[in-house]
């Protein structure tokens, strides 16, 4: 009987062990975690901290969940891989035999690396027990500074807010994730974070957090400005969890390097999920995505290689659906601006690297208020679309990228001035899924 052990109990982990139970109904799967929360939601962390969700709405399994999936469990952190003994170490001390291994561990937090940075009320958002603690600070915070930029920076700037937390806001750059939002699309954002009561401080680079009694105080920026606060909350970025493989000897660039089955340099050996930098055959790039449909479709992907069935993960173009300052906005394809984000290390949560590169395209937009839209338009397809508020046109645009619909007979009216582009796109919509089978 085969043995496949995972290490990672998020949804690439579980993902993987669900189809490799579906194909192989007699094969032994061994999950080793070692959150002490188990399987959860982490996108819904954000929901928690506003208190728009309870703890028990993050958690997709119930009990008979895992026991229809008929896995053991490890409760225990992989401290090192030795893969020409087919093991690994729990701990380090107990070890667990394999026949094949999937890593899924994810990716964390980067760290703040300033002085006072160990006071008591720094904070970042990486679990569930990080999203308790900042709970629970919340209630005895009356001002709070946030730094960092992407999803989860946003996120934490709101789950303070809705706790009645005076927030500043600090930004190394000019505007708001600016390597994915456009100026239009940051200034939204920032004018409804003012409107919230929020104070943006943009050039701001903070230099030091100062204590009192083992408590953060203040903090100080580089301009010599201090800025009263009791807690001061980061997201500057995310770091594939990449060191057990870097150690076992397996290829590592920013991520674990898999081929497109999921597969690493050893052929025993699988990565999916936030730790997995993956090839895509289409495009020939090896790409680290931090969305969850992605890291559950390598996970499924990986556990079917696993199990014996090769198949490839083909990937589709990155969609999130998020909400910046209350307002839903989905993002899919190529829309950034390329270049770095001054105020993200690397790629942060809820982010694809393709977002951010700067596709061969012009831009089209309308709607300059809270309903907002703007298309990457290609020579003959959407290569990506940015839709604020008004959602009608997400799923469409959507399937519109993913099947490369060739917008020749829209293309010059979409690149006309004046024009509602959301009105061309509904009706070529209406005429194009008629005519192509849409999934
Ligand atoms: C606050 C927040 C907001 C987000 N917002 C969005 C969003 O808007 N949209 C979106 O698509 N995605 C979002 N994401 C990202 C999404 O949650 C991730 O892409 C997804 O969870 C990745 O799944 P994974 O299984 O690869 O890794 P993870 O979910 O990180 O799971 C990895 C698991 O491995 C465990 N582990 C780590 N090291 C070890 C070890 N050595 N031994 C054993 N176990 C280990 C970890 O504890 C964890 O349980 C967000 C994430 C967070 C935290």
């Amino acid at each position: 009987m085969t043995r496949h052990l995972i290490l990672g109990m998020g949804v690439a982990g579980i993902a993987a062990a669900e189809s490799i139970r579906a194909t192989e109904s007699g094969a032994e799967i061994v999950l080793v975690g070692d959150d002490p929360f188990g399987y959860y939601s982490r996108p819904g962390l954000a929901y928690y901290l506003t208190g728009e969700m309870v703890e028990k709405q993050l958690f997709p399994f119930t009990t008979a969940d895992f026991q229809r999936l008929n896995v053991r469990y490890v409760k225990g952190r992989t401290t090192k891989i030795f893969r020409e003994e087919h093991q690994i170490e729990v701990d380090g001390k107990n070890r667990v035999s394999y026949d094949r291994l999937l890593i899924a561990v994810g990716a964390q937090a980067v760290r703040l690396t300033i002085p006072g940075t160990d006071l008591e009320g720094v904070v970042k958002l990486d679990h569930m027990a990080d999203a308790r603690h900042i709970q629970q600070l919340a209630r005895r915070t009356r001002r709070a500074v946030v730094v960092g930029g992407g999803i989860t920076a946003l996120e934490l700037v709101e789950g303070l807010v809705a706790q009645r937390v005076k927030v500043t806001y600090l930004l190394r750059g000019d505007r708001y994730w600016n390597n994915v939002l456009d100026e239009h699309e940051s200034r939204i954002v920032e004018k409804r974070l003012e409107e919230e009561g929020v104070e943006l401080i943009h050039h701001a680079e903070l230099t030091e957090v100062l204590g009192k009694r083992g408590r953060v105080d203040s903090i100080r920026l580089l301009d010599g400005r201090t800025i009263k606060c009791n807690l001061l909350a980061y997201a500057i970025g995310i770091q594939p969890r990449v060191e057990l493989a870097k150690d076992a000897g397996l290829a590592v660039d920013k991520g674990i390097l898999v081929d497109e089955h999921l597969q690493t340099n050893d052929p025993d050996v699988f990565a999916a999920g936030d730790v997995a930098q993956a090839y895509d055959p289409l495009t020939g790039r090896s790409i680290i995505d931090s969305l969850w449909g992605p890291a559950r479709e390598q996970g499924r992907v990986a556990g079917l290689n696993m199990a014996g069935r090769k198949t490839a993960y083909l990937k589709s173009p990155p969609f999130n659906v998020t909400r910046l300052a209350g307002l839903t906005t989905t993002i899919i394809g190529a829309v950034g601006r390329g270049g770095r984000d001054d105020d993200l290390v690397g790629i942060a949560r809820g982010d694809s690297e393709t977002f951010r590169s700067l596709p061969d395209a012009i831009s089209a937009q309308s709607g300059f208020d809270v309903n907002h839209l703007r298309l990457l338009v290609g020579e003959k397809t959407l290569l990506g679309a940015l839709v604020m508020g008004d959602q009608t046109l997400s799923i469409p645009l959507q399937k519109m990228i993913a099947g490369k619909a060739d917008i020749s007979p829209i293309r010059e009216k979409l690149m006309a001035h004046d024009v509602k582009i959301a009105d061309v796109v509904v009706e070529f919509w209406k005429e194009w899924s008629r005519n192509f089978v849409v999934t």
